[in-house]
């Protein structure tokens, strides 16, 4: 729900709930009840385009939104800095491992996907959400194809069995292992998203979620490990802190 800021906040118990979406100076604020938290603050969640206002308990959400409501300045300046939202819709170019990418509709139900036609075109089916769900669909596919492909070859060099793996939308990391146990091989997760970064970026994630089958730590060792396998560490760690906002814009 949208509620405007012109409220009385002396008002007694205006009922906020976690979950609610204030509007400050033009921009959504949305409330957030976190219990390890020790004071009410503000912040800018780049990865989901939006202003957090966090509260430590329900009770003082109602603080939460009146400390919202004077820093108004600096939200408007937190979200012009965000990267603009990039909808999945005909006409729209993305970035598919490196390469420009158009959207277009299908040619017929069955005639939806990536393909080669003039450049590498996206065909998916349906209008405004359907459409964006087809494309979100073929994304994920080719994004599980790209790091299944990937992972299998880094487990292979390091003597490993190829893990299990699946592609999510997590907003905060870019992959994660859970190690194999007796009776249970290690399984590998992705963000969907790395099919919209370059094709080395994607590999370095890779390798690195396949170092994790190693070593279950950031030691050195693990790093050299990574590094061994031969993406360019750096450049690709430089390049996910400088775009991996904007990769979260996509289809928002
Ligand atoms: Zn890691």
């Amino acid at each position: 729900m949208i509620r405007s800021l012109g409220l009385d906040f002396s008002a007694p118990d205006p009922r906020y709930a976690a979950g609610d979406v204030l509007e400050v100076a033009g921009c959504a604020v949305r409330l957030k009840v976190d219990r390890r938290a020790t004071r009410v603050s503000l912040r800018l969640d780049t990865t989901r385009g939006e202003i957090v206002a966090t509260a430590p308990s329900p009770r003082r959400l109602k603080e939460a939104a009146a400390f919202a409501a004077p820093r108004a300045a600096w939200i408007g300046e937190a979200v012009r800095r965000l990267p603009p939202a990039e909808p999945l819709a005909p006409g729209a170019v993305l970035q598919v491992l490196g390469r420009a990418c158009r959207l277009k509709p299908a040619l017929g139900p069955r005639r939806q996907g990536l393909y080669e036609e003039d450049g590498l075109v996206l065909r998916a089916s349906g209008e405004g959400e359907a459409f964006r769900r087809a494309a979100l669909r073929i994304l994920k596919a080719e994004a599980l194809k790209a790091l299944a492909e990937r992972t299998a070859a880094y487990a292979s060099v390091l003597g490993h069995p190829a893990p299990r793996i699946a592609v999510m939308d997590a907003r905060s990391r870019w992959g994660s292992c859970t190690p194999s146990r007796p009776g249970r091989a290690a399984s590998l997760r992705y963000s969907w998203r790395l099919i919209l970064a370059p094709y080395e970026v994607m590999d370095y994630v890779a390798a690195h979620e396949c170092g994790h089958l190693v070593h279950a730590d950031h030691s050195p060792r693990f790093w050299a490990l990574v590094a061994g396998l031969g993406p360019d560490v750096k450049r690709a760690r430089t390049w996910l802190r400088a775009h991996g906002p904007r990769l979260h814009a996509v289809g928002r």
